[in-house]
């Protein structure tokens, strides 16, 4: 089969240009040492347990940006609670945007994220629709460097473990009249994570959500913002009643073709071995996993094509045989089998394909640099 080539999205040239190494870029966030640490109990107790995004680290990467100076005061500081106005533009309008990347540490010791640019790429992207600031990617980069090589020993050991890094920014001026943000904070903090599932990969049963939307055509879609969260919510809820643990959302206008998870893009792999997602319509959210597997399918000479799927059809291909697996990908889960779809006109059921476990196998084995990482996606933190 012909080699198809991966043309590169945006987000995607942006994130293939070189920055400066971890050395090269540290200490642009001095450290500020928490003079209060977790004692060796409490930190004990979260590195033998570990959950998902609950248990914090020592410190976080902090900068402020005032309209007309820019970006200042950067700083790795104590861990804790923020000193917030109640008027703080945030809590009002909601003026905020986030990442999720994360910090794995291979077996000789060093700690390494994969593509740090992409995620700078688009927390810029994401900003700007919210008509916040945009930051210096080389400085999104080195508060995780900073960061992480402050709270090293908080990056577990371990196949499937790392330090769940969450860079956000929001506006916090005190103002509950409305405007662009003149204030605003940026942080990262990191949460020390087990495996998403414990017991290997296993599927979970989605919902197919009729009559709400996570966003539509214009909105805040493609930017990683977390009102989007907040509009998923209840449907979220309404589904989980139902036993279903995620919602699938429909396109805005006719409710026909597939879109995204709340917080995951999704695949399709079909019984002649293409693989297809839903295009880039400006409503979803552009993964990095996504863009990820795209890549590195279509360079091993697989068809994958982004376009519309529309739902019938999929259930119907589902039926006869024509779709064999379905999976949802993000950097926290990584991927995710979906094995039974339905809502109230259908409900049918799908197996952990063999090609689901071989991309999660691949995706993982480079993250934790068991695989070669052919494609230069690693970036060493420290
Ligand atoms: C973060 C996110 C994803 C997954 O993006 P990754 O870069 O792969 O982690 C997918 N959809 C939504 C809505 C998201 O917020």
């Amino acid at each position: 089969m012909a080699i198809q080539e991966h043309v590169p999205t945006q987000l995607e040239s942006l994130a293939a240009q070189p920055i400066g190494s971890g050395d090269e870029l540290a200490g642009r966030f001095p450290l500020t040492v928490n003079p209060n640490p977790a004692s060796q109990a409490e930190y004990d107790a979260v590195m033998n347990d570990l959950t998902f995004g609950c248990q914090f680290t020592d410190h976080m990467a902090h900068m402020r940006w005032i309209k007309g100076e820019g970006w200042t005061d950067r700083g790795v500081i104590p861990y804790g609670p923020l000193d917030l106005t109640p008027g703080a533009a945030v809590l009002h309008y909601s003026q905020s945007v986030f990442e999720g990347i994360k910090a794995y540490r291979h077996d000789d010791g060093s700690i390494w994220t994969f593509r740090p640019t992409f995620n700078a790429a688009r927390i810029n992207h994401s900003a700007r629709r919210l008509a916040l600031p945009e930051m210096d990617r080389e400085d999104f980069v080195a508060s995780l460097v900073d960061y992480v090589r402050a709270d090293s020993k908080w990056v577990p050991e371990g196949d499937g473990t790392s330090l769940y890094l969450r860079p956000f920014m929001f506006a916090s001026e005190a103002f509950v009249g409305v405007h662009a943000a003149q204030v605003v904070d940026y942080y990262v903090i990191g949460s020390p994570s087990g495996p998403y599932f414990k017991s290997g990969l296993t599927g979970v049963p989605i919902w197919v959500v009729k009559g709400y939307h996570r966003a539509g055509p214009g909105g805040t879609g493609a930017a990683k913002a977390g009102g989007n969260y907040a509009a998923s919510l209840m449907p979220q809820e309404v589904a989980a009643e139902k036993g279903f643990s995620q919602v699938c959302f429909l396109d805005t206008y006719e409710e026909k073709y597939l879109e995204e998870l709340g917080g995951m893009n999704m695949f399709v792999v079909m019984a002649d071995g293409t693989i297809r997602t839903p295009e880039l319509s400006g409503v979803i959210l552009e993964g990095g996993t996504r863009s990820a597997i795209c890549r590195m399918l279509r360079e091993q000479g697989t068809e994958v094509r982004e376009e519309k799927i529309a739902l019938d059809e999929l259930v119907a291909g589902i039926r006869s045989g024509a779709v064999s697996e379905i999976f949802a990908c993000g950097t926290a889960a990584v991927i995710t089998p979906i094995t039974r779809l339905a809502n109230d006109d259908f409900d049918v059921e799908l197996p952990v394909g063999e090609k689901t476990k071989a991309i999660h196998a691949e995706l993982t084995g480079i993250q934790m640099g068991h695989h070669p990482d052919p494609y230069n996606w690693l970036y060493r933190l420290a």
